[in-house]
């Protein structure tokens, strides 16, 4: 399933009108390495649609479900999305106005480039699971929110962890 077009075909040519519609769907493929849409997880959203002289005005918002990973602890987590939109739909874009969505002519409005767009700017770079995550620990790697590191290690330059613990394991062997 994908994002279903709106039929809006009794709003063509009659500016001053307007209805609500629903938008529904799911949506592949979009997110990064740490953060993507759910895609088991409908996108949902109500819609104004309003009739305008230039095509069809679609004000309203989109309810959504992000999966993310922390980017401290690397916790997988899912949060809800809700993002505000006010698009205009147009027969007739300009050619280089990227702030236009193309409308068929006969009216039928695909929203799928639009829910796309304004889910993609939510899109975090560096989620967070908890405001105040801990992280994990850059000597013994443990989570610090489980409490997983003893967090007494001697001050070590991370990028020599992995060579103290080597050098540690040969002097307990002797
Ligand atoms: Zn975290
Ligand atoms: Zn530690």
């Amino acid at each position: 399933m994908t994002i279903e077009p709106i039929d809006a075909r009794d709003l063509i040519g009659h500016p001053g009108i307007s209805r609500l519609a629903h938008v529904g769907g799911t949506l592949e493929g979009l997110g990064t390495e740490v953060a993507t849409l759910k895609v088991d997880e409908p996108v949902q959203g109500d819609l104004l649609l309003e009739s305008v002289v230039e095509g069809i005005l679609v004000t309203g918002h989109l309810d959504g479900t992000f999966a993310l990973r922390c980017a401290r602890c690397l916790k997988d987590f899912e949060q809800p999305v809700r993002v505000e939109v006010h698009e205009l739909f147009s027969t007739e874009p300009e050619p280089d106005d990227e702030d236009v969505y193309p409308l068929d002519v006969e009216g039928w409005l695909d929203p799928e480039q639009m829910v796309r767009d304004a889910l993609g700017l939510e899109l975090p770079f560096s989620p967070l699971h908890s405001p105040d995550c801990q992280g994990l620990c850059s000597v013994c790697g443990g989570d610090r929110n489980l409490g997983e590191c003893p967090g007494d290690h001697p001050d070590v330059d991370p990028r020599w962890a992995g060579l103290e613990l080597v050098l540690q394991e040969l002097e307990d062997r002797i």
